[in-house]
């Protein structure tokens, strides 16, 4: 082989590496965890919750979050801080946004310190898919897609702050939605396990739904309050 055809292969060979290392770098992430959180369960606990400004949210499932994560359990986080949180790219989205991820936190407030955290620790880590407004508007939309309150009240289960049998709850979000959740619970006051949150998954490039690929831990018992709100 003479000089110039070796060179020549050497290029190649960076430049494939090259392109395999950007690929790489620019997704590193398997799914996504869309999060949901029952404002009840946020609230009835012993710290309590603030209503934001514009007043109580609707007695609904809330976004919580759009998370990368990864097929091992684990995930990346606080991915970009060269690309912090800019409520001006989601102005359009701003009104949605007040009734489909209100924040419940203490002392009361608009909601933008809860998307610029979900922004910054989550939405950077698949800024390669999705920019600040792809990544808002895509949460909106999945939100849009499944309406587990009332898949959970075609069953019989209402937020009444009676208890439910964990296994309901999760066969009438799969009746309604397809895919198996996973269902994350807290305590309230007085130390019963509620529903909290619902998982459900994403493919990597955020365009639907898909069975998750692996599921976090915890557990919530065998029966849940479901408390009102
Ligand atoms: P907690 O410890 O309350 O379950 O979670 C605290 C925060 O850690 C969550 O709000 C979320 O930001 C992050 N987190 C917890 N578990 C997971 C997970 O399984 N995947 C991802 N991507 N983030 C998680
Ligand atoms: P994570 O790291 O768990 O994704 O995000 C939770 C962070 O957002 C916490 O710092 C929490 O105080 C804040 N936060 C603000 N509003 C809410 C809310 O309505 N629900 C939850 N779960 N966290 C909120």
């Amino acid at each position: 082989m003479n000089m110039q055809s070796k060179n020549g292969l050497l290029l190649i060979k960076l430049l494939t590496l090259n392109s395999l290392l950007v690929l790489c770098a620019s997704q590193d992430f398997d799914f996504f965890y869309f999060v949901q959180q029952w404002p009840g369960s946020y609230c009835d606990t012993k710290q309590g919750c603030c209503y934001p400004k514009i007043g109580k949210p609707a007695s609904d499932f809330g976004i919580h979050g759009l998370w990368p994560n990864r097929n091992d359990g684990s995930y990346p986080s606080n991915c970009d801080s060269s690309n912090p949180f800019d409520s001006s790219k989601i102005s359009d989205l701003m009104r949605q946004m007040q009734s489909d991820w209100p924040t419940l936190s203490c002392p009361s407030n608009d909601g933008l310190t809860f998307w610029g955290h979900e922004w910054d620790k989550h939405g950077t880590c698949s800024e390669s898919i999705l920019d600040q407004h792809g990544y808002f508007s895509t949460a909106l939309n999945l939100e849009t897609e499944i309406d587990i309150l009332k898949a959970l009240q075609n069953a019989g289960i209402q937020p009444n702050g009676q208890t439910y049998s964990l296994s309901s709850i999760k066969d009438a979000i799969k009746g309604a939605s397809g895919y198996n959740p996973w269902i994350q619970c807290n305590k309230d006051e007085s130390g019963n396990s509620q529903l909290y949150q619902i998982y459900l998954c994403v493919d990597s490039s955020a365009s639907g739904f898909i069975e998750c690929p692996v599921f976090p831990h915890g557990s919530c018992g065998s029966s849940i309050e479901f408390p009102s709100f």
